[in-house]
């Protein structure tokens, strides 16, 4: 049975079950088509998947489990487990449950996977454009038929509610179809009789071995920012995704298997940092790409950089928005909202601060603190949950320690969330909003990467545009005005890689590049769309001769 199939009936069985809120309904269909899944080129240990005696409400349906996955590095169009002597377990971080534990990657699966892409890379660069893209159209159809299994195994791993994980693959698949379009963006250009007889043309060609390092904020849609263009553009691509959200990327690799691309194009290992520093430091990984803490993109950066590859680090963030007092508040207010606690304010570009320009402060912060107070935090597989939990209890208390620090710095909590959810194991923080935090005090600058918002005030637009460029971060930046004048100025001059003009979260679509600038960016060329292109290949520029004796009869 074909993977799609069995996710199908996984889906479908799910979905029966959980209109019906019978749990029984996921008996022996469900079960075999999960073992079926799990069975898939891995050996994996199904554990209770639809098999419990007891009757679970619907909010248990993050229950239903996932595949026990032990083999999580595809070598050679097989998977196999890591071989080092440390394992790794993946939670639910909305139940505490175990969905995994496996053995991390170390520098022999490093070496294996790019032994096996290297070999691979010859017959993948011969392949034509337009052949290298069917396997990508196909993918994109696998994609969709099976976008609610992906999204449930996101939300059980990462904890974002169905809908972000709905939409952030639906973001990845994207830019899979402008992938597609690479036999026209991977063109180069000529010029004929540059001199007599000379003619000089450009050309692309793929770089060999490349590599993706993610993080656990958006496991399908990050992995997607470059794993299609590496692959239309010729190139061998492995995915080191993050450890704590390797079973979306699990299954993204194997419906890309199940295209029946060449062994060996594509290739996975799961671990950390020996997994990264293996493959900063092997020699036939000729490119980087890097998505996570500011921190580590640096040392990738540094790390790469000085082997002579080709590397690009999107780092953290900490954006701010300024609210204009001519600005549609009801509107604002719920964009705000969204943008700060949308995804429990793990996306890096969640909106961190609040800039509020002259009279608008107080209305613009009743209207939010109202929105926000009202949000339902709990399991994101929950009808009519609309915020998750934090990836880990590590990181909710880290995030509880910072609004502590600041709370004892003299900041307010308008809304404290530090309390959670009542009666749930998991990493439940529920919307924090802070005012009054001081310029010297340490969550000024610091990437939160939770649900809290901090608001400050600012006179005059100038004011706020000072506030916001002493910011060491350049991911994005929002305006909230109807004024052209402002809006325009703000587009000019704000310091940062995107810009969103009564946008809450000015995410770049996929052909456009995925930008950051200042502590949020280190590299030239972006992910996504023509930067990707660019960052996928070489130039190569020939100069020929003809002499009119040998090839003009005109
Ligand atoms: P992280 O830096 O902890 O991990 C990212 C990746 O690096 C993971 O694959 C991890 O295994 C690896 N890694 C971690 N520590 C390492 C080390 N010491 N040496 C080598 N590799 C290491 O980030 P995270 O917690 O997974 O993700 C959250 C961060 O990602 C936030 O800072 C967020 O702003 C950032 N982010 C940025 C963007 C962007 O577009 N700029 C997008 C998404 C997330």
């Amino acid at each position: 049975m074909p993977i799609d199939a069995c996710l199908a009936i996984v889906s479908d069985r799910i979905n029966e079950s959980e209109k019906s809120s019978n749990w029984n309904l996921c008996t022996d269909s469900l079960y075999s088509a999960m073992t079926r899944l799990c069975a898939l080129g891995t050996k994996i240990h199904p554990v209770a998947v639809g098999r419990r005696s007891h009757s679970p409400s619907k909010s248990q349906g993050d229950k239903m489990g996932v595949c026990e996955l032990h083999d999580l590095n595809f070598i050679a169009g097989k998977w196999h487990a890591g071989q080092l002597d440390r394992h790794f377990e993946v939670f639910n971080p909305a139940t505490a449950e175990i969905l995994s534990s496996y053995p991390l990657a170390g520098e022999e699966d490093v070496r294996l996977a790019v032994a096996a892409a290297s070999k691979a890379f010859p017959g993948w660069r011969r392949t034509p454009p337009q052949d290298r893209i069917q396997y990508l159209f196909k993918f994109r159809d696998l994609l969709i038929k099976n976008s609610d299994g992906i999204a449930r195994l996101t939300t059980q791993e990462n904890g974002k509610t169905l809908a972000e994980a709905r939409a952030e693959l639906q973001r990845g698949i994207e830019n899979v179809e402008v992938a597609c379009g690479i036999p026209t963006l991977m063109q180069g250009y000529n010029l004929e009789d540059i001199a007599s007889g000379i003619d000089e043309i450009m050309i692309r060609q793929p770089i060999g071995v490349t590599a993706a390092i993610t993080p656990f904020n958006f496991p399908s849609m990050i992995p997607l920012w470059f794993m299609p263009y590496a692959l239309a553009c010729g190139n061998a691509f492995i995915l080191k995704p993050s450890e704590r959200v390797p079973l979306t990327a699990h299954l993204l690799i194997e419906l890309l298997h199940e295209t029946g691309i060449p062994e060996g194009v594509v290739g996975m290992l799961t671990g950390g940092k020996e997994t990264v520093d293996g493959l900063l430091h092997h020699p036939d990984v000729r490119a980087i790409s890097f998505v996570g803490s500011t921190p580590v993109a640096r040392y990738v950066y540094a790390e790469g950089s000085a082997q002579g590859k080709r590397v690009q680090c999107q780092g953290g963030a900490k954006n701010h928005v300024v609210v204009m007092p001519d600005a549609d508040l009801d509107m604002t207010a719920k964009i705000v909202s969204d943008s700060a606690f949308g995804c429990a304010g793990q996306r890096c570009l969640a909106v961190s601060v609040a800039i509020t320009v002259g009279e608008t402060s107080k209305t613009f912060t009743d209207r939010l603190v109202d929105l926000a107070s009202g949000l339902r935090v709990g399991n994101g597989l929950d009808e009519g949950v609309q915020m998750g939990p934090v990836i880990s209890p590590a990181s909710k208390s880290r995030i509880e320690k910072l609004i502590d620090g600041g709370l004892h710095h003299g900041a307010k909590a308008i809304l404290d969330g530090r309390n959670g959810v009542a009666d749930h194991a998991g990493a439940f923080l529920r919307p924090t909003v802070l005012t009054d935090i001081g310029s010297d005090d340490e969550l000024r600058d610091t990437e939160i990467f939770g649900p809290v918002l901090s608001i400050q005030q600012a006179s005059n637009f100038d004011e706020a545009l000072a506030i916001l460029s002493q910011s060491r971060f350049g991911n994005a930046a929002s305006i909230f005005t109807t004024s052209g004048n402002h809006a325009r100025r703000f587009r000019y001059e704000a310091p940062t890689g995107n810009v969103g003009v009564n946008i809450g979260v000015a995410a770049p679509m996929a052909y456009f590049p995925f930008s950051g600038w200042r502590d949020s960016f280190l590299g030239v060329l972006h992910g996504q769309g023509r930067d990707a292109v660019e960052f996928y290949t070489d130039k190569k520029v020939v100069i020929e001769r003809w002499p009119k004796k040998w090839s003009r009869k005109f």
